[in-house]
């Protein structure tokens, strides 16, 4: 990705339908999960969203974290696809899709951040982000849906 680039995130209707779903069963609390498929030329396409458990033992309404050994196990077998983890998704029970402070202590460089407003158990609003090269704050990533991919 070239500095100053428009950052967009391609999802597949699939991954966002599992992402949605993921988070309203998870609501109140904070879901979260993984984002893996390709990038090429600076185009990121989520292929597939992975869902893993909210491993935050004490603020999961208003926190979220992915085990380690979580996201090993996603990042395997995305390997075995021929994938890369592009980054991960989580929800924002009742609150905007706009990073807060913890997200931004807590994230790396490179991946994209995508955020998905929950009000009263239904997703009302998906946004992506992306750290900044001074990684002092988040830049908004385009969002964009796909049709599925043909069959193989
Ligand atoms: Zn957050």
């Amino acid at each position: 990705m070239e500095e100053g680039a428009d950052l967009s995130l391609r999802l597949r209707a699939q991954a966002i339908e599992v992402v949605r779903d993921h988070l309203c069963r998870t609501y109140p609390e904070e879901g979260c999960g993984v984002l893996i498929g390709t990038e090429s030329d600076g185009v990121r396409v989520v292929e597939r969203a992975e869902p893993v458990a909210n491993a935050d033992s004490d603020s999961r309404q208003r926190r979220y974290r992915i085990a380690p050994e979580q996201l090993l196990e996603v990042e395997r077998g995305a390997r075995a696809r021929d994938w890369d983890v592009l980054g991960f998704f989580h929800s924002h029970p009742d609150h905007p899709a706009v990073p807060s402070s913890s997200d931004l202590e807590s994230a790396w460089p490179y991946y994209s951040y995508l955020i998905v407003s929950v009000v009263d158990g239904s997703a009302v609003e998906s946004r992506a982000w992306r750290l900044g090269s001074a990684r002092a704050a988040f830049e908004p990533e385009a969002l964009e849906l796909l049709p599925e991919a043909g069959a193989p």
